[in-house]
This record gives C-alpha cells, structure tokens and sequence, in this order.
C-alpha cells in the first residue's frame, strides 16, 4: 500500500516536471509558467485569477480550488422564490476594480431602492433620518456641532490617498506587503491607522465622543460587528461604505466571481486543499497541493500558489503546510462572527415604540453600543433582481428583513422584534478579523512563490480590499518570476508616476 503511493508519488513528481520542464531555467529564459494554483472561489481568488491571465497570458493553466460555492463570502439565500445578499452586500462608488470587472463583465448596477436609517438605544431613536435632507444636516448640527464636517473630510481625506493604489497598479508596480503598499498611499499615516483604535484618531480630530458613540459606534456593528476600539483604517473604509453613493450588482454580487473564473479560463476545481508541500529540486521548488472532493482525492503540482482564504486559526478548515524549512509563518489572530439571520415576517414596530405599524418610517435600524443589545442591525432588505415598478414593503405587511447579531438568535429575540413570521434562514459567518485580536498584519509572501491575499482584511476587509490584493498578488507574482525586482516597493511612486509620463 505504501509502496503503490509512493510509486504513485514518483510517478505524478516525475510527469510533472516532464510537463513543467525546468522551473528554474524556464523563470531565467522568460518563459512563463506552466501551472498555478488560487485555493479559494471568493472575490480575491477569481480577481486574482484574472489578473494573472493578464499578466500571464494564454498559455499558463491556471486552477481555482474551491470547497464550497463560488463567491465565499458573497452569497445569496432564497425566500418566496426571490434571491437577497447574505454576506458582502454594498460596494462604494469609488472601488474601480470592482466597477470595472462589472463593466467587462457586462453585468448590470442594481436600482437603488430609498429607504430610512434610525439608531436605536435599546430603548429608544436617538437619531432619524428624514425625508429633507437640510433639517438631516442641522439636526446632525445641533446634537454634534461641527464633528460631522470634521468626520467628512477626514475620510475624503483618507480615500484620495487611498486611490493612488489604481494608478500605481495601472503602471505596473507591486509591493511585497501590506504595510508597503499602506506605505507607498499614505506614509506612516497609513501604516500608523492600522494600530491605533478608531476613537483614538477621531477624539485627536476634535470630533465628540457623543458623535463617536451614537453615530460611529451603530456603523461599526453594521459594518464590522465590532465596537469603536477597531484600527482607524479599516473604521475609515467602514464610515466611506457608510455613505450614499453606495451600489451593488444586479442578480447579486457573487456574479462578479463566477464571470472573473469564465474570463480568465481558469479550471475550477470542486475539492478542499487540505496540504501545500515544498519539493525542491535544485534551484527550483514545487509546490504539491493535496485535495478533497466528496468523490476522489488528488494530488497537483505547480510552480506558483495564490492562498485566497483565511488562514487564520479558527476558520476552518484548515490547511497545513509541510516540508517549510524554515516553516512558515505562523498566522495568528481569529475571525470575527457575525451572524445574519433572513426573517420572512412582520417587524414589531412597537419593540421600537410604534405601535402603529403604518407609521413606522425607517428601513433600517442601527444599535448603539448598549449592554443587552441582542442584535447589531435589523433592516428591510431588497432582493437581487429588482423589477421595473418593485415596491419595497411596507412594515404593516410582511417584509424580509436582514437582522446582523454577535451570536444566533433564539426564539425570544425574535419574538421580540416580530410579531410573527414564516421563515428564519441563519448564515454564521467568520465573517471578518476579529480586530482586537490582531497581532500585526500577515505577510503576503509566505514562501519564493507561494503568495497569501488575505493578509489584507487585517487593513480592511470588503470586496475592493481584496480585488486591490488581487491585482497586487498578480503583479507581484509576475515581477518575482521575471526577475523584474525594479518594479516592487518602489518608493517615492507618485513622483515616479509623474515623470515617467
Ligand atoms: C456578513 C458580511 C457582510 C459583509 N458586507 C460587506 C459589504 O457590504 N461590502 C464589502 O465590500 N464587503 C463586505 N463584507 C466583506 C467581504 O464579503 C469580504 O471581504 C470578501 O468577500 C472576502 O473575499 P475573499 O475572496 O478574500 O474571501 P472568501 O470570500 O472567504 O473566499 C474564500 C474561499 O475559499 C474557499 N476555501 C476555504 N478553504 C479552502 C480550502 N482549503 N480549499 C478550497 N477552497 C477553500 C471558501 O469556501 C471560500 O469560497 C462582508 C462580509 C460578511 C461576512
């Protein structure tokens, strides 16, 4: 039996490189690589699919690992026939990779549907929106004073530089971490908002801790189910996705994932990677990924991996890594659960204090940081697919609703917020780090040619964090196997930029 394997082994190593040729002379005479593996189906792993096609070209097969469904954290439930988000929902106006890959993709925006936010105490609204948007402002004016102003340019501010990153990626240029890339956009700043809490940053603005904590905290749990003490950075990309020029794809976001693996012809591969080991050979190394399907268990080699999923201890499963001498680096930290709970039914508008339905204004209701506080968020939420003339329901009638909570609901908390409904369907997400957890931010190479994406939530986690993590994998790749070092964590970029021009 161990013979069968381990002639099976020699027999899988020896065709591989007969396929693979040479790794090492085909890096110094230019030629591409044969074979690269991504293990993981979510956004960052189809983006990085595709970038790498770019870069790559034609000729390179590129396979996707993916253990459950395409899209991970992008994900659709289906009530009465209808499809709604149950995980990353809304995307900013100013995420470029994600507005072009719907562009090349030819997908469509979703129609905006108008709707109310309140924040609510545990006992009562202590802020509403209205339908005038000037008696919004001087509301916001007479209980904050000029902290929302403050606030505003502050992520205006951290979003310009922000978006240095498209033009450095447009030129080619690449960086070997995160805290390069955070550099390379805004300094020590940058790197600096990775460390310190978000209420640290906005008291030294002069923003009040009043504002921070009815107005801040509520779009913290939305956002992030975690409280104001999280890193300033990934709380200023939570306060950009706060604001109103928000859009999502129509038909539903994980759309984008399955389009990016067609554009790029990448083969999916329906298994778990449970080993990636080194084989060295000379110079040159291959790394041997082990995998599972419920059908078959297989074995591959290729000469670069892309690791798209959280390795984190605690998301599981896990996969392990032999043969590392010295081994890898260990990924520390946890994950963050949120859950987000699809309820079919009718909201008690009284819990909120109306007891008339009919006059219950608000679609969405923030919590504060209020001990007892069972859930994060509840909101009326619209499918996928909105049709020309769709009509949001109102609260007398029954409405799907998302409710976000730090645990799952039981059936007191849900008689609580609805007077009855017909169906609960639950996703426990480990849905982002887990920031008070953070142990500095991992690394992006974890070996010549073996690459982990992300590293990057530990700035921010969303949709564009990873797509930018994405196209800096590939450049990064594609510079470390062409021997181009020129074009990694070049500094001084923006000047660079500008003269070459
Ligand atoms: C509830 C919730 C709300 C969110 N809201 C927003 C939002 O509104 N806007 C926004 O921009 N972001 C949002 N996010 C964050 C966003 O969804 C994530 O940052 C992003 O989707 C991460 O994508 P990824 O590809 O990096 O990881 P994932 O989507 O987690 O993809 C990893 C994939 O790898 C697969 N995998 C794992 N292990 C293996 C293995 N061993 N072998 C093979 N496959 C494996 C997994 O099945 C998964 O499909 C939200 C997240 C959650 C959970």
């Amino acid at each position: 039996m161990v013979w069968t394997l381990f002639l099976r082994y020699v027999v899988t190593l020896a065709s591989t490189f007969l396929v693979l040729g040479d790794p090492d002379s085909a890096q110094l005479d230019g030629a591409p690589p044969s074979k690269i593996a991504i293990i993981g189906a979510g956004i960052g792993g189809t983006a990085t699919a595709h970038f790498l096609r770019q870069h790559f070209g034609p000729e390179v097969r590129i396979d996707v690992f993916e253990k459950g469904a395409v899209g991970g954290r992008l994900a659709t439930v289906t009530v009465n026939h209808q499809d709604y988000e149950a995980g990353g929902s809304i995307i900013h106006s100013l995420n470029l990779h994600m507005q072009d890959f719907v562009k090349q993709l030819g997908l469509k925006y979703r129609k905006s549907v108008a709707g109310k936010t309140a924040v609510f105490n545990g006992e009562e609204f202590i802020l509403e929106e209205t339908d005038w948007y000037l008696l919004d402002l001087f509301r916001l004016w007479w209980r904050y004073g000029i902290s929302f102003i403050r606030l505003q340019m502050w992520v205006e501010e951290i979003m310009e530089k922000f978006m240095r990153i498209y033009k450095y990626q447009a030129h080619g240029y690449a960086f070997s971490s995160v805290e390069e890339l955070l550099h390379s956009l805004g300094g020590t700043g940058f790197c600096n908002m990775t460390r310190r809490s978000l209420t640290e940053s906005l008291l030294e603005l002069g923003v009040s801790q009043r504002f921070i904590e009815e107005v801040i905290a509520p779009i913290m749990r939305v956002n992030y189910g975690q409280n104001i003490s999280i890193p300033a950075f990934v709380g200023a990309v939570s306060l950009a996705g706060a604001q109103a020029n928000i859009w999502a794809v129509e038909g539903g976001n994980k759309l984008v994932c399955s389009g990016l693996l067609k554009l790029a012809k990448a083969n999916l591969m329906k298994a778990r990677v449970t080993t990636v080991s080194l084989h060295t050979a000379g110079e040159s190394n291959l790394y041997q990924l082990d995998f599972t399907s419920p059908t078959e268990k297989g074995t591959e080699f290729y000469e670069i991996v892309v690791v798209a999923t959280p390795l984190e201890t605690g998301v599981e499963p896990g996969i392990s890594f032999h043969n590392f001498e010295p081994p890898l680096p260990e990924i520390t930290g946890s994950y963050h659960q949120t859950v987000a709970s699809i309820v079919h039914g009718y909201l008690n508008c009284s819990y909120f204090g109306f007891p008339d339905p009919k006059l219950f204004p608000f679609t969405s209701v923030l919590t504060t940081d209020s001990p007892g506080l069972f859930f994060n968020s509840a909101a009326s939420i619209c499918p996928v697919n909105i049709s020309t003339g769709f009509r949001r329901k109102q609260p007398q009638e029954a409405g799907i609703y998302k409710v976000f909570s730090q645990r799952p609901l039981v059936k007191e908390d849900l008689k609580i917020l609805f007077k009855s409904y017909y169906s609960v369907q639950v996703t426990n997400w480990q849905a982002y780090p887990h920031y008070g957890s953070m142990q500095g931010l991992p690394p992006v190479i974890l070996h010549d040619h073996l690459y982990y994406l992300n590293s990057i939530e530990w700035a921010a986690s969303a949709m564009e964090m990873s797509s930018v993590a994405a196209k800096n994998i590939a450049l990064l790749a594609y510079h470390r196997w062409n021997r181009q070092l020129e074009m990694i964590d070049q500094k001084d970029l923006m000047h660079k930029i500008k003269t070459e021009l």
